[in-house]
């Protein structure tokens, strides 16, 4: 699934140029943008970098300044949000207290005048979606926040909508929950062939559910890709620093060929020979981004100082997560590695321990060179 490598892909959701001004304030910034039809897409971002108002401008809570939103070939504007395919499902839930779960879910389609039977149709069907079936008849207050937000959402659905809007929806849960959540929220997208749009300041959480992800600074989209190629190719430092932990070596462009590049470390302790090119010139100064877990750590002999793809080096803090140990190690004078390591035996005792010299490695694709 990723219409978006076809150039003849019709998109569902596009945003031209938009931009929204709050007086002086440029909350989205002449930012285009194209989502497909059955994708999970994710706008993730720190905060206040304008996610939210692109979710509520497509919603039609907000008006853009500048710019047209599309939705199946259809100008937006002008649509109230009551006439939009559109439904958003917010943080705070906003459930109906005096009314039971199933009332809740049945409230908006009673309102577009639906008949009873075809109501007590869809609502049993949401019910069983959403694994509330043993609480239909539980008022909000008898609920657990998670099943709270299960009825929430089966709300949101029960409408159909072309596109289901989600505002940072699992921020509320605690981590086992949200992670749960997140599986069942993928699991309801498969079966219902919906579009979902969702807002989150969560890294993993975009990773998780996301087929694509815009990842969002002051207006703007930095990247935007699959999970897997932001994780392994961001495109700046922002980017790189946002998603995941990541070592960003400070080096200046030492020699170019067809072949790659090679990198002097800024510290000057060693040399990265990598199979990328990049568009500076020798001489210049680059950033190399190199996740924790591509480097490889062990005992052995300092290697010459300015050797290629491994360097020296002294353990002073060993983090233990369970799954996995980062370890952080002094480079010289001036520079610090994280390498993080798979505990795949039970640590009995720790082959590497603090204070230990060690020697950290990788290879030719660990990393990716930056200019900005
Ligand atoms: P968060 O995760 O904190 O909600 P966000 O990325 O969703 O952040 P937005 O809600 O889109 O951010 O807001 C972007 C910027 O626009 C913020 O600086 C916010 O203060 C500003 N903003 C949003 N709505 C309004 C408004 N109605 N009037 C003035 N400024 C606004």
């Amino acid at each position: 699934f990723s219409p978006w490598d076809d150039p003849a892909a019709k998109p569902f959701i596009e945003f031209r140029n938009v931009t929204k001004r709050f007086g002086d304030f440029t909350a989205v910034d002449n930012l285009s943008l194209k989502i497909y039809e059955r994708e999970f897409f994710a706008l993730l971002g720190g905060s206040g970098c304008g996610k939210t108002t692109m979710m509520r401008m497509l919603a039609g809570f907000e008006t853009p300044t500048e710019g047209q939103i599309l939705l199946d070939g259809q100008d937006l504007a002008g649509v109230p949000p009551y006439k939009r395919p559109t439904n958003m499902m917010f943080q705070s839930y906003a459930l109906f207290p005096h009314m039971n779960v199933e009332a809740n879910i049945a409230f908006g389609l009673k309102q577009d005048g639906m008949p009873k039977a075809q109501i007590a149709e869809r609502v049993a069907e949401m019910l069983r979606l959403t694994k509330l079936v043993p609480f239909a008849k539980r008022k909000p207050h008898q609920l657990s926040g998670g099943q709270r937000q299960r009825v929430a959402l089966a709300r949101s659905l029960a409408k159909r909508p072309k596109v289901l809007l989600l505002d940072e929806p699992l921020g509320a849960l605690d981590r086992k929950l949200r992670e749960e959540t997140q599986f069942e929220l993928m699991t309801l997208q498969e079966e219902l062939k919906m579009t979902f749009l969702i807002v989150t300041h969560d890294q993993e959480e975009a990773m998780t559910v996301a087929d694509r992800i815009a990842v969002m600074d002051a207006g703007k989209i930095i990247q935007m890709a699959p999970p897997a190629e932001i994780y392994e190719t961001p495109n700046s430092k922002f980017v790189a620093d946002f998603i995941g932990d990541v070592n960003l070596i400070e080096a200046k462009v030492a020699e170019k060929s067809p072949q790659g590049t090679i990198l002097q470390a800024a510290s000057g302790e060693f040399c990265i020979d990598t199979i990328q090119e990049t568009p500076a010139a020798v001489g210049d100064t680059v950033w190399y981004a190199m996740r924790p877990e591509k480097i490889r750590i062990a005992h052995g002999d300092t290697p010459e100082a300015n050797a290629v793809n491994k360097v020296g080096a002294e353990v002073w803090d060993i983090a233990y997560l369970g799954d996995i140990s980062i370890f952080h190690s002094r480079v010289g004078e001036k520079e610090t590695l994280r390498a993080t390591v798979a505990n795949i035996t039970r640590l009995v005792e720790r082959p590497i321990a603090w204070d230990d010299k060690v020697v950290l490695s990788w290879e030719r694709d660990a990393g990716v060179i930056l200019t900005a």
